[in-house]
């Protein structure tokens, strides 16, 4: 392949990932990080592709990023489903356990490459989840939070030993969603 055969597939690259990540109502912001395209060349692929199409539901997402790490935990039911998405970015090498159950980024964090491995897992999200809780900007947000280990983290649970996300500023021994599910059904049923 000659230099102007792989700037072309390069930028076929980017425009695709781009189109992927728009179809997941990503921020424009998330999609430069990946891609390096400018906000215009976005924004035309999004009215290209989307605004004038017959399927209404992709919504072009300006401004911030909404970030509250304890939203994943709010129900047992959102942190088994962060659960999930933790579990799938460990298995993409999105995520890596550096010691004693701490995370970090794998190397690439920020490419064209990282980009394409977070939709797959995205996708694979929403396949096992159906309707699924938490947006493509909310799994952006919770790799974050898991690679920063400030407030968020994995433990195993004081009862059952699974491996879930857990709140690493909370008190006390930590509780998985499944044990705090069986709790909340034992309530309901008294
Ligand atoms: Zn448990």
């Amino acid at each position: 392949m000659n230099k102007s055969e792989e700037r072309y597939v390069g930028e076929r690259r980017r425009v695709d990932l781009a189109v992927r990540m728009i179809s997941h109502e990503a921020r424009t912001g998330t999609i430069r990080g990946c891609t390096g395209l400018s906000e215009d060349r976005i924004r035309k692929l999004y009215a290209h592709y989307f605004r004038d199409s017959a399927d209404p539901v992709v919504r072009r997402r300006r401004g911030k990023t909404p970030r509250q790490p304890t939203y994943f935990l709010t129900t047992p039911a959102r942190q088994m489903e962060a659960t999930t998405l933790t579990g799938l970015f460990l298995a993409a090498g999105l995520l890596n356990v550096v010691a004693h159950a701490r995370l970090g980024f794998v190397n690439d964090h920020g490419s064209t490459r990282f980009g394409l491995r977070f939709c797959e897992v995205y996708e694979s999200y929403l396949a096992l989840h159906d309707p699924a809780a938490i947006s493509f900007e909310r799994a952006w947000n919770l790799l974050d939070a898991l690679a920063r280990n400030h407030e968020l983290g994995i433990a195993r649970c004081d009862r059952c030993a699974s491996v879930h996300v857990h709140d690493l500023l909370a008190v006390g021994r930590p509780v998985c969603p499944c044990c705090r599910l069986k709790d909340t059904n034992k309530g309901g049923a008294r």
